[in-house]
């Protein structure tokens, strides 16, 4: 089989993908909290792994994934959603209870280098260049968005997979039904459920920095529960959001 990651290529390899006019895949994500029951790379070890399995059925080069990701302070609309009293000073998902903070880098600064990595990979000789994100931040999409469209003309594009998987009807949600079983079937030893209380507690977004769309009316507590998290359902959203990336990316590379 051809190699995938870009790291492993010899120049010759990498002319090869060039010259069939496939693309660089680069996966973005974050290095944020997650729980305490999930490791902090979660978005980025996520967005790897859907763009290597995009190049191993369509062909393409892996970038190394960047573990970089931005976030904003929250309004006070979106904390009282998640039980605070809107008053607080949380920049995404940094809740005070958190054990460890996350790495949220500037936005300037997140925007310069990505802005900069995707023209090296055009100057390394690639004519298609595939943002992958991982990060589900609204002024993360926005900043990737602005990137790809100013590069668009020279072959840049931007994919949000959280986006996508909100399609498969688990809801979005942060480190909770989803995100935990995809994480069980990208990268297991990456999870471990014994660090939240067995179930029925009720797993309160403030207390466990775990979060959905359910706000006040499930009286600020994780519906789509992690606790029911499962491989086969994390494999079953990967297959979707592959299939649904592969449909977006033929349309485009046609
Ligand atoms: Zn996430």
């Amino acid at each position: 089989m051809d190699k995938i990651r870009l790291e492993e290529m010899v120049p010759e390899e990498l002319l090869r993908v060039q010259r069939e006019k496939k693309a660089v895949f680069l996966p973005i994500g974050s290095m944020e909290w997650h729980g305490p029951h999930m490791g902090m790379g979660m978005d980025t070890m996520h967005a790897e792994r859907v763009a290597l399995r995009l190049a191993e059925e369509i062909g393409g080069a892996v970038f190394p994934p960047l573990y970089i990701g931005t976030e904003t302070e929250r309004t006070e609309e979106s904390l009282k959603r998640l039980g605070f009293s809107g008053h607080e000073k949380i920049k995404g998902m940094d809740f005070p209870a958190n054990a460890v903070k996350s790495c949220y880098w500037p936005a300037k600064l997140f925007y310069r280098i990505v802005k900069e990595q995707v023209r090296m990979l055009r100057g390394m000789g690639f004519s298609r260049i595939v943002i992958l994100n991982g990060h589900a931040s609204a002024a993360q999409k926005e900043l990737l968005g602005r990137i790809c469209e100013e590069e668009k003309a020279e072959g840049a594009m931007l994919i949000s997979i959280t986006v996508l998987f909100q399609e498969c009807g688990v809801g979005l949600g942060h480190a909770g039904l989803a995100e935990t079983s995809i994480m069980q079937a990208v990268r297991p030893d990456a999870v471990d459920l014994e660090k939240l209380p067995p179930k029925p507690e009720p797993l309160y977004y403030k207390d466990y920095g775990i979060a959905d769309s359910g706000g006040s009316e499930s009286g600020f507590f994780v519906r789509h529960d992690p606790r029911d998290a499962s491989e086969e359902l994390g494999e079953n959203i990967l297959d979707y959001e592959v299939k649904r990336c592969r449909s977006i990316l033929e349309e485009w590379m046609r």
